[in-house]
């Protein structure tokens, strides 16, 4: 007989939101279930963000060193040791992975269990045939995986997406990437800079959602480095043979063919969300997502999705914020509300993008930069708060405060502001 478990909160999925609420409501002193099917710590710590940002780390010393010339410091020529450099990312993800881990949570109270989740009816999930959750408030964040594109001869040739790139322990010869998003870009940036020649294939535009000038700026610099990117056009076909890989791609004057030796699949996300008797439990879902009210709630009222399962932003840091909000809002009872134009993003090729509600920063620190515009538009700040504040000198925070008083110029030499001036004057 299956063994019944009674519970306030039931948590599917075990990555960057699920981990906050776990933690966050066995503090509270709530008994709490988390169901995990694969890695504790989810698609970030093993195959997202950890890995990619250890191996752009590694990519940003090499790039350093074939740099360090035009400030008069020579190196001999750079040597990457690509065994090391695996390594160095695996090394990354062991270092976070006791923070995540099944022990720890444990120990913070949580009943962890290991196993495929799926719901039985509205209000009872099941683990194999041997577990059974009835719980209070349900919480899934399932996440996402890699989308693959319906491209004639994907399925049989071998290729990596972001799930199997990271175990490569030599460096690819020559690399093609398909997708020309933050994924695909980032990690085209990291192998070139790493010692593989690399080609980008986009059908649409690259970075296509974000500001084109922007864009523009990222572009530019990763083809001065040597990365072919070919926009507007589609693979037509893959082909394999003898450790060659072909991309054939379906220009408007015929046919070409790129060879390369390995490809890399990065054009986009689908979420996880097969196997989990949705429909069973009365949760409605589309293409995108769990469809969820803008308090994180499913079309059943006892169950919550957030994360990539939800269909919103595809960041850790969307996936804890929204896991703060079902905090409050399954624990305390408070009126919680999504606000996206809140969540910025971040693309970590160099020079990095990131975005906040009408404001993009592209270059060196973009990441860290942005931390004080999302502050500013949080508490509702006005521009002039930038241009009032005392920044060091010479430091890259600077820049806000340029900005500001670039904006603020034209009004400050209004008419309007001068015949204020005037009178102000005329008073002596
Ligand atoms: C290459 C790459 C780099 C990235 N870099 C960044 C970055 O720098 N910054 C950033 O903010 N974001 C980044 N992301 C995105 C980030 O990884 C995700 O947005 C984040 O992990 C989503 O968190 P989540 O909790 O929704 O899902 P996940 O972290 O994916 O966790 C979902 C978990 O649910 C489990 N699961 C699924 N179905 C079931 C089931 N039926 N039963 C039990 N368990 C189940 C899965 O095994 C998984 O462990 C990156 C993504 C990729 C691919």
């Amino acid at each position: 007989m299956a063994e019944r478990i009674k519970t306030d909160l039931c948590v599917i999925g075990a990555g960057s939101g699920g981990l906050v609420v776990a933690a966050a409501a066995a503090a509270f002193g709530v008994p709490v279930v988390l169901i995990e099917k694969g890695r504790m710590g989810g698609e970030c710590l093993n195959t997202g963000c950890v890995p990619s940002k250890a191996l752009i780390a590694a990519a940003k010393r090499a790039r350093s060193i074939a740099e360090a010339a035009a400030f008069g410091i020579t190196a001999q020529p750079i040597a990457v040791d690509f065994g090391r450099v695996h390594a160095h990312v695996h090394e990354a993800i062991a270092a976070i992975a006791p923070n995540d881990s099944r022990e720890r949570f444990t120990g913070l109270g949580v009943r962890v269990i290991e196993g495929a989740a799926r719901f039985k009816n509205k209000r009872t999930v099941a683990v194999g045939e041997a577990i059974e959750i009835r719980a209070r408030r349900f919480v899934i964040a399932t996440g996402s995986s890699p989308a693959l594109p319906p491209i004639p001869g994907l399925d049989t040739a071998p290729h990596l997406t972001n799930e199997t790139v990271f175990d490569l322990a030599i460096c690819p010869a020559h690399l093609i990437v398909i997708g020309a998003g933050p994924v695909g870009l980032e990690l085209a940036q990291a192998f070139r800079r790493l010692g593989a020649e690399v080609t980008v294939v986009e059908a649409a535009a690259p970075l296509a959602h974000e500001d084109p000038e922007c864009a523009e700026v990222v572009l530019d610099q990763l083809e001065r480095e040597g990365i072919a990117i070919r926009s507007g056009v589609a693979v037509a076909r893959v082909n394999s043979a003898d450790s060659k890989i072909e991309a054939v791609l379906a220009g408007t004057s015929g046919e070409e063919t790129i060879e390369g030796t390995h490809l890399l699949v990065a054009t986009g996300r689908r979420p996880n969300l097969d196997g989990l008797g949705l429909d069973r439990a009365r949760i409605k879902h589309g293409p995108k997502g769990i469809i969820v009210d803008k308090g994180l709630r499913t079309s059943n009222r006892r169950v919550y999705a957030i994360g990539d399962a939800a269909g919103g932003p595809q960041f850790t840091h969307a996936a804890s914020y929204h896991a703060g909000l079902v905090i409050r809002s399954a624990l305390f009872r408070l009126p919680v509300r999504v606000e996206e134009e809140a969540i910025p993003r971040v693309t970590f090729t160099d020079p990095e993008q990131g975005r906040i509600l009408g404001a993009t920063i592209v270059g060196a620190g973009a990441g860290e930069l942005i931390a004080t515009w999302v502050l500013a538009i949080s508490r509702g700040l006005n521009i002039r708060a930038f241009a009032g504040i005392v920044v060091p000198y010479p430091t890259l925070a600077e820049i806000g405060k340029r900005a500001a008083i670039t904006y603020l110029t034209p009004r400050l030499t209004s008419p309007w502001v001068r015949r204020i001036i005037g009178f102000l004057r005329r008073l002596g």
